[in-house]
């Protein structure tokens, strides 16, 4: 890899999940190539990729290989060994984002504390360690997250009581957890924003995302909120990136409480399930944007194309071997309707297989179409 070399033409990326997928279905259309580094030849972004490097995201020997195949690296999750990564960027291979902006971030512990010294509004929050007792200011229910390789829900438990509390703390094993109070959101937000190596910019429309159970379901675009919202919002993701001085592009999920005051959640580092609105809904989708972050090309627009947009989850809800055709073909017949099937052969009770997107008139119909998603999906 040489990492002065532009225009860089073909990024590596680790993992190769769906949003490895969907960046190398946009890779074609802006003259890139795409490597993939990821433990399963039936992983989703494998058959688009020009090279799969088989191997787990956490296996840097394997990300040497992955950087003598391409100009630039970024990543599809967090679950890397940053102190293996960065034995690598010692050698000239170039990360975006750089691994020292990842760096407080992998822990969510210390991702909040970095927000904290930022100034960010973020949740209260105290560090649990090993053979500490459990501290009682945040009172009850409170929010227990396991610090690191949390997705989707998984690692984070809502507990009402210090029983419940110490039962999973056990279940987990007694790490070090990050503990948080549970905020009483009247919404959750969410909002891409992607950042060149010159230093511009590029914010997407701030949406409404709801989880179940822990876990997204649907997000609405734009967030049906005031400018005052948008405007908070817009200033964390801004202070967010220029903070790191990254290049690439950040997920930001985020709590908007009843007096209008937006509290971070969370940051990703990387392309988010709350942007997947954005490959039909947007000028240029988040997939591309990160393309053409890490790759020097000027930030694409992020203005919608449509009013509205509703983007689904379709979620597993049995354990089957299954392709979902008839459904699939179902939702794809609703009105400007788009389904993303990601390939996976198994289904599994949350397991994300797919997500499809509806553009509409406007944001108040985002619901009803939602509703007819899932009606469809679930069989309800
Ligand atoms: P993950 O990293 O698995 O996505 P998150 O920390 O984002 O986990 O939490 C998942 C969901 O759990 C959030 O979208 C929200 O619905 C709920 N949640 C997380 N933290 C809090 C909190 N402090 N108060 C209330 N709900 C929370």
């Amino acid at each position: 890899m040489n990492s002065d070399r532009t225009p860089r033409r073909r990024v590596g990326i680790i993992g190769g999940g769906q949003l490895a997928w969907m960046m190398a279905r946009e890779a074609p259309s802006l003259g890139l190539e795409v490597v993939v580094q990821t433990p399963k030849l039936d992983d989703p972004a494998v058959e688009l990729a020009a090279e799969t490097v088989l191997a787990e995201v956490a296996d840097a020997r394997a990300t040497f290989q992955l950087a003598e195949r391409c100009d630039v690296i970024t990543f599809e999750n967090e679950f890397v060994e940053l102190e293996e990564l960065a034995k690598l960027a010692e050698k000239g291979v170039c990360f975006r984002p750089r691994l020292e902006a990842l760096e407080p971030l992998l822990d969510k512990y210390h991702q909040r504390c970095c927000l904290r010294e930022w100034g960010l509004p973020v949740p209260r929050f105290v560090n649990l360690a090993p053979q500490e007792t459990i501290p009682i200011d945040l009172g009850f229910p409170l929010v227990m997250k396991a610090r690191r390789h949390g997705y989707d829900g998984q690692g984070t438990v809502i507990v009402e009581t210090g029983d419940a509390l110490n039962a999973v703390w056990q279940r987990w094993g007694y790490p070090s957890v990050l503990l948080e109070e549970f905020v009483r959101f009247d919404r959750e937000l969410a909002v891409i924003a992607a950042r060149s190596a010159t230093g511009d910019i590029a914010i997407y429309p701030v949406v409404e995302t709801q989880q179940e159970n822990q876990v997204c379901r649907r997000v609405l675009a734009p967030a049906m909120v005031s400018p005052a919202v948008v405007f908070q919002c817009e200033a964390i993701a801004r202070r967010i990136l220029e903070k790191l001085d990254v290049v690439g592009l950040f997920g930001i999920e985020l709590f908007l409480t009843p007096d209008e005051k937006v509290l971070v959640n969370e940051i990703a580092p990387r392309t988010h399930n709350s942007g997947h609105f954005s490959l039909d809904a947007c000028d240029t989708s988040q997939f591309a944007q990160l393309l053409r972050a890490v790759c020097d090309l000027p930030l694409g627009s992020t203005v919608m194309k449509s009013p509205a947009a509703v983007m689904v989850n379709l979620l597993g809800y049995e354990t089957a071997r299954r392709d979902y055709r008839d459904k699939r073909e179902a939702i794809a017949a609703l009105p400007n309707a788009f389904v993303y099937w990601y390939g996976k052969t198994e289904s599994r009770p949350g397991r994300k297989l797919g997500h499809a997107t509806a553009l509409v008139s406007d944001p108040s119909q985002g619901r009803a179409i939602a509703r007819d998603i899932e009606a469809i999906w679930y069989g309800r």
